[in-house]
């Protein structure tokens, strides 16, 4: 760590003191280098010592404006006042007896608001883990308890994790899983509905197409899940067709298949609703939660059906870390700025901002194949202009013109081709539209002559 930080940014837009990265984070990328294992990349290697608002402070004094979230984590801001006030108050009580041994009250009220704000008013219970992945293995486990039986079906282009299990239902290869097997088995794989991808096919269609798949292949006798990401993330921010989800769900619900809904990325605001499911009116069985939970600090969560969740027996479920009390003070707090700041408002106000930007880019860019999304978690796929064909490198080109300029910006997609927009709700509208600046000015310099 540097003994003496730069001095705070005052204005909250950014500020380039140096090029990026600057000297320091050079230096800091030298020793990440030799102390670090290679596996672990980063996007931009600018070392921050602060991030509060819409942006993110570095070593050397400059101030990235953040279209990232740390990967759509840091929903309420870095650095929420009620957060940090909350995790400050929860460190010097306690920080850690194992909710397992001598059980604390910030668990206990973390289910019950996952309980209370979670689609649907049937009876719940919630549990908590510390990872997005870990979460995503319980939620199988649950629905195998439950169901007796096995398979498992996720979708293509879908990311659900790096640990084992999640490697088999995560679709693309590198860098996820390539190197990395055997996968777990009774794993299956079906079609999503793409719309850009999918030419006329509607969400029921694709969802037909879907089911005949899983039933031929698998069988609903055999399946316990169908695990899905409401819009996909990591896949390329992938809205299905109006319909697919829908149809997805009462197939399962007709077969006794768990319907479980990955909204680690989505959750928590980010999409305009608390939970994106809610733009479907999708119910689901189980629902998984990460990433915006709890601002930052690490914590997941299983919340669904009682009588699924309370199939497992006693200790089946767990682990020593598992919604540790700062974290749970964390999403508490979490969860009273959502709604006391009116953050679900917030991210259709930013929705407005980026669609209309978006729109403004593709309108002058035919290599814009694609602009969707919802809330803040929008995006535009990149194609060789007047086809589908993927453009990666024009994703990639963008991003590092954004970068060097200041703004962070992340892709996704099975092919690399999407930029993807994720700021936190804390940005101002000041700070979105000086980023959109530099990102037409970064498509304008990558423009084929
Ligand atoms: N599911 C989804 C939809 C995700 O986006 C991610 C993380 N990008 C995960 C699961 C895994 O979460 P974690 O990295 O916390 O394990």
């Amino acid at each position: 760590m540097t003994s003496t930080l730069p001095p705070s940014a005052t204005t909250g837009s950014r500020r380039l003191l140096t090029e990026l990265p600057g000297p320091r984070s050079r230096e800091l990328a030298a020793r990440k280098a030799a102390a670090v294992a290679t596996g672990v990349g980063t996007t931009m290697p600018v070392y921050a010592v602060r991030a509060h608002g819409g942006v993110v402070e570095d070593v050397d004094g400059n101030v990235l404006i953040d279209l990232g979230s740390g990967i759509a984590v840091t929903t309420v801001g870095s650095s929420a006042p009620r957060v940090v006030a909350a995790v400050q108050e929860q460190v010097a009580a306690f920080t850690h007896t194992c909710f397992m041994v001598t059980p604390y009250e910030g668990y206990v009220a973390v289910a019950e608001r996952l309980n209370d704000l979670t689609p649907g008013d049937h009876d719940k219970r919630s549990v908590l883990f510390n990872s997005g992945a870990e979460a995503v293995e319980n939620a199988v486990k649950i629905a195998r308890s439950h169901t007796g039986r096995q398979a498992v079906v996720a979708f293509d282009h879908a990311y659900h994790g790096r640990t084992n299990l999640t490697m088999a239902m995560t679709a693309k290869s590198m860098p996820y899983k390539s190197g990395f097997g055997p996968f777990a088995s009774e794993v299956y794989r079906a079609p999503l509905s793409y719309p850009f991808r999918d030419g006329d096919l509607s969400g029921v269609e694709a969802a037909a197409r879907a089911i005949d798949l899983i039933d031929k292949q698998v069988g609903a006798a055999n399946l316990a899940a169908v695990v899905i990401e409401p819009i996909q993330g990591e896949g390329g921010f992938i809205v299905p067709a109006p319909g697919f989800l829908q149809a997805l769900a009462q197939w399962c619900r007709e077969h006794g298949v768990v319907f479980v809904a990955d909204e680690v990325q989505t959750g928590f605001a980010r999409t305009g609703a608390m939970f994106a499911c809610e733009h479907e009116g999708v119910v689901p069985d189980l629902i998984v939660t990460a990433k915006g939970i709890a601002g930052g600090l690490p914590l997941s969560a299983v919340t669904g059906r009682a009588e699924m969740m309370d199939s497992v027996h006693v200790g089946g479920l767990g682990g020593t870390y598992g919604g540790n009390p700062l974290a749970c003070a964390a999403a508490l707090a979490v969860m009273d700025t959502i709604v006391e700041e009116g953050l679900v408002e917030r991210a259709r106000q930013v929705e407005r901002i980026l669609t209309e930007r978006l729109g403004r880019i593709r309108s002058g860019d035919p290599r814009v194949g694609d602009v969707r999304g919802r809330g803040a978690m929008m995006a535009v796929e990149l194609v060789e202009a007047g086809s589908t064909t993927p453009d990666p490198a024009t994703a990639k080109a963008v991003a590092t013109e954004a970068h060097r300029n200041g703004v962070v910006v992340l892709t996704c997609g099975t092919y690399g081709n999407v930029l993807r927009f994720l700021p936190p709700l804390a940005i101002s509208d000041d700070q979105l539209h000086e980023a959109f600046d530099v990102l037409d000015a970064a498509f304008a310099s990558t423009a084929p002559a």
